[in-house]
């Protein structure tokens, strides 16, 4: 791995390349007080070459603090627009956030360096371009969890803060987050030139998007047409991904959907404590639009406002066909991550219902999600009593006995081994996730300016499947304070 000063970190900067309609140029705007590092990710360092012992440098807190700028890099804001809530906003884009530039790396990979919190741009509407202390944490630990999960998303290479007063329900200290991705292009970035009637400039987006991140369809007259029916894809297969592990994104808007079909924009995200398929994160969410269960919806709803705005490069009847893909592959893919969960190898038809059946009756006794999965990796064939720590996460320990002799008699039928399985199982089923809980215990420590909780869970949720000696704590369902943590849209 190539180890680079920060100063020679090289940047393409092929968004700024397009015309101005596509973004304001701009700089960050320093905070009032003078900034200083909060935590770093040395493994996001390594996707742009960037030497971890650079994070010490002062010069680190200035870019990444928003007050200095390396050469190469050329800031702006992206313009887009969205459906927040079902609702079509005509406008909105990087309102906090400001893209530094676009790093590569020496495998020719690319990776836009996202400052989010760096002041005011023409598209902050009534906001003031900051982000707090406490919001960033959560976006820094999540977008790493995630990652550690397998699931795709953006990465998080460091949070800077400083004093500097930002002003929500109290005053709170402000940060900057860098965030990673291939490109921050949204669904919402095509809704706009649709909406505006622009379709020339929507060409233009989309030719530059095959090209620069899809560039195995940049053949033929259909390319519009596969693009999209690859975003379907992927994004089908990234919800089946969200809804195995137990997590709810919270604010599941057009504008918040990427075009690689990553994990974007994490606000008041929530991973499931005791399963309930209702469960809804975002506090503000009154009408539970986006809560959990109805994400895989909300995924194909969102898909067809993209289809909507890709109508002037593509034939309807092929968007449509596309689209219709989206939910045999989102539940398809559900379905085998799911098998996967209970350890099952075979495909069977009555593996729906022996999934469904347990996930009701981890519903109707309050099992929590992610410690029963983890658990029943240690189920044993042919000796009921072996069983009883898993019985007692079920008040009915009847109902779950009713429940464990079908799922005994299914893993015979393919001959399963207890340790091959458990092996197996324990590759799939994490044993510590982001619950809110364990992020507001970092959050509360950095308050008071102590920042090593936050390194010790980034760490710790790097390697979500691994047993971590002494770490057993981190893997507890949530103690009665943190099991209704209240969080909402942007902070
Ligand atoms: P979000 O809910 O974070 O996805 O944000 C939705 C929109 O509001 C985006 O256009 C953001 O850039 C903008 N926004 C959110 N918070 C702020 C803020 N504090 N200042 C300016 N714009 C913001
Ligand atoms: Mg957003």
């Amino acid at each position: 791995m190539p180890h680079r000063p920060l100063e020679e970190l090289t940047f393409d900067n092929t968004y700024a390349r397009l015309a101005e309609a596509f973004y304001a140029k701009l700089h960050p705007t320093p905070f009032s007080e003078p900034p200083h590092l909060i935590s770093f990710n040395p493994a996001a360092a390594e996707l742009i070459d960037l030497d971890p012992d650079e994070a010490k440098r002062p010069e680190f807190s200035a870019v990444f603090g928003g007050s200095m700028l390396i050469s190469g890099m050329e800031p702006l804001a992206m313009l887009y627009s969205g459906h927040q809530f079902g609702v079509y906003v005509p406008q909105l884009g990087d309102g906090r956030a400001i893209l530094l530039g676009e790093a590569r790396n020496e495998q020719g990979g690319k990776w836009d360096l996202h400052l989010k919190g760096a002041g005011l741009t023409p598209f902050s509407r009534e906001g003031d371009g900051r982000a707090v202390l406490r919001s960033t944490i959560r976006e820094y630990l999540c977008s790493e969890a995630m990652y550690g999960l397998g699931i795709p998303t953006t990465r998080a290479l460091c949070i800077v803060g400083s004093n500097h007063k930002v002003y929500r329900e109290q005053v709170e200290t402000g940060a900057m987050l860098v965030r990673m991705a291939p490109s921050h292009v949204r669904f919402g970035s095509f809704e706009i030139l649709y909406y505006r009637k622009q379709h020339e400039l929507l060409k233009v987006l989309a030719d530059y998007v095959i090209a620069i991140h899809f560039p195995h369809l940049a053949e033929g007259t259909d390319k519009y047409a596969r693009f999209f029916s690859e975003v379907v894809e992927r994004t089908a297969k990234l919800i089946a991904q969200w809804q195995a592990v137990g997590w709810a994104h919270g604010v599941m808007n057009t504008d918040n959907m990427s075009i690689h079909g990553i994990t974007l924009d994490y606000g008041p995200f929530g991973f499931i404590d005791d399963y309930d398929p209702g469960f809804i994160c975002n506090h503000s969410d009154h009408n539970g639009r986006y809560a959990f269960n109805q994400q895989p919806y909300i995924g194909l709803w969102n898909l067809s406002c993209l289809a909507q705005a890709l109508l002037p490069l593509a034939p309807k009847e092929d968007l449509k066909a596309a689209l219709d893909r989206y939910t045999p592959l989102c539940e398809g893919r559900y379905m085998e991550l799911m098998r996967a969960k209970i350890g099952l190898i075979e495909t069977k038809e009555e593996d729906a219902s022996l999934i469904q059946d347990l996930l009701a009756l981890m519903q109707l006794h309050h099992v929590d999600y992610t410690n029963f999965f983890r658990a029943l990796g240690l189920f044993q064939t042919g000796a009921e009593s072996l069983n009883n720590p898993l019985r007692d996460f079920f008040l009915d320990r009847e109902s779950f006995d009713r429940w464990a002799r079908r799922y005994e008699s299914r893993l015979r039928e393919e001959g399963s081994r207890d340790e091959d399985r458990l092996a197996r199982m324990n590759r799939v089923n994490p044993k510590y996730v982001l619950r809110n809980y364990l992020a507001q215990t970092a959050i509360e420590k950095a308050q008071q300016k102590d920042f090593s909780e936050i390194d010790r869970l980034l760490t710790l949720l790097q390697n979500p499947y691994s047993d971590q000696p002494g770490k057993d704590a981190y893997a507890a369902s949530p103690p009665n304070w943190g099991k209704h943590l209240s969080v909402s849209c942007s902070s």
